[in-house]
């Protein structure tokens, strides 16, 4: 009912469940499932009486879809009752944007605050089954974070392979919490992550977005955004893209869903790059292949010049029938604190998603009166720093401490102009 595929159409099925890509082309392996073998009344009426049920792989919002996922063998199963994630109504963001319906699915509200935990409770759990003893990953922080507590969980020894070049404080602090060993390395993430895919999988876990597992876990935030609805899909869903297993995901969730007959359609995608690490939204606009770019930016989740599952995302936007682009981190700043305004906190590569949607608007390319979700991906605690300093600037919606006023007036003063 779902079999690992090479993701470039080959028509061999890799033997080995640990191989990351395929023998004979090289492109990423990715599973497929068979739509036809799977019944939606079925699969919303577990949804439904499992989000009742104490059992913590019950209430994941990633394993209540357990048969939508490749098999795990129930004792494996490492959960930390991730991916039960809220769609928040965003009113602010809507006007900020210019559309009459937005809400965010906040998958910041993860067990180590970023979507990654929702990929990696399925790697780790398919790891532990057969035997893994050492998890492996590049990452500046998210992965890290999350390999590093499920590893923990699972009685798995994790090792991070974290570039010195772009290696954020707070999500390293998290990590080492864990008690992951964290080896610093010479260059960027790109250089951290191919050293990685030169690691035999046989030997170690390799965690990165390239292993199909993670991917499986991370669609399961479609079918939670989905179920919010009612199973009545959105017109657009708006995320940011770094290394674009995410979009990838969440693409296939979506696909997935409309062909078991969950919801009557599919949302269209949009993905969101900082300029200054866009060789995706290059390559959708010049229609050829990616080129890899140094990047640079302030939203370090998504400070990614070689994104790997670039050929899966474009095939998912493609078959949304959405699109790609890329903002300044400026229009990121901005509009990570307007989210904030809603009173919902989120992490700079998060922000990307309004950005680009109230770019998307503004040219047309979505309407006024349409139905949209953004996608944040990780907890405006992940990177304090950047609010902090975002604050003390002088940036249109910065919120600067109030200093050396008497109280008593200050209180008095807001009473009149809030009345
Ligand atoms: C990992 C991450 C991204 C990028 O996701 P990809 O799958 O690499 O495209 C965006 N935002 C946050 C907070 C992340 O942790
Ligand atoms: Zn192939």
């Amino acid at each position: 009912m779902i079999a690992l595929r090479c993701s470039g159409g080959c028509d061999v099925a890799p033997s080995d469940h640990d191989a990351l890509s395929c023998a004979q082309c090289g492109d990423l392996l990715a599973f497929e499932l068979r739509a036809d073998a799977f019944g939606a009344q079925a699969v919303d009426e577990n949804a439904r009486l499992r989000r009742a049920s104490l059992d913590p792989k019950d209430r994941s919002g990633v394993w209540r879809f357990r048969e939508l996922l490749p098999p795990v063998a129930e004792d494996a199963i490492t959960t930390l009752r991730e991916g039960d994630v809220p769609l928040i109504d965003a009113p602010r963001g809507a006007a900020y944007a210019g559309v009459a319906q937005l809400a965010y699915l906040h998958l910041g509200v993860n067990p180590t605050a970023s979507f990654k935990d929702a990929g990696m409770t399925v790697a780790i759990s398919h790891a532990r089954e057969r035997g893994a003893r050492v998890a492996v990953c590049a990452s500046t922080g998210n992965t890290a974070a999350s390999m590093a507590a499920y590893a923990a969980r699972a009685g798995l020894t994790a090792v991070v392979i974290a570039p010195v070049d772009g290696i954020s404080a707070a999500k390293v602090a998290q990590t080492l919490d864990y008690g992951a060993h964290v080896v610093a390395v010479e260059g960027d993430f790109d250089d951290a992550l191919r050293a990685v895919r030169a690691l035999d999988p046989a030997t170690v876990a390799v965690v990165n977005s390239v292993n199909p597992y993670r991917i499986e876990g991370q669609k399961t935030a479609a079918f939670v955004l989905l179920e919010q609805r009612r199973w009545a899909a959105p017109d657009w869903v708006v995320l940011p893209g770094g290394n674009l297993g995410n979009a990838s995901a969440l693409g296939k969730g979506f696909r997935e869903a409309h062909a078991i007959g969950l919801t009557t359609s599919a949302p269209r995608l949009a993905v969101v790059q900082a300029s200054g690490a866009a060789p995706f939204a290059r390559a959708w606009r010049d229609g050829g292949d990616l080129v890899p770019v140094r990047a640079e930016t302030d939203a370090t989740a998504i400070r990614i010049g070689a994104p790997a599952s670039w050929k899966k995302a474009r095939a998912e936007v493609r078959a949304s029938g959405g699109t790609v682009l890329d903002v300044a981190d400026g229009e990121i700043a901005e509009a990570r604190a307007v989210i904030g305004r809603d009173g919902v906190g989120c992490e700079p590569a998060s922000a990307a998603s309004l950005a680009g949607l109230r770019r998307l608007v503004a040219d047309g390319s979505i309407k006024p009166d349409a139905d949209v979700v953004c996608v944040l991906t990780g907890h405006v605690l992940k990177d304090t720093a950047y609010a902090a300093r975002y604050h003390a600037s002088d940036a249109a919606h910065a919120n600067a401490i109030v200093r050396g006023v008497d109280l008593a007036d200050y209180l008095n003063l807001l009473l009149l102009t809030h009345a």
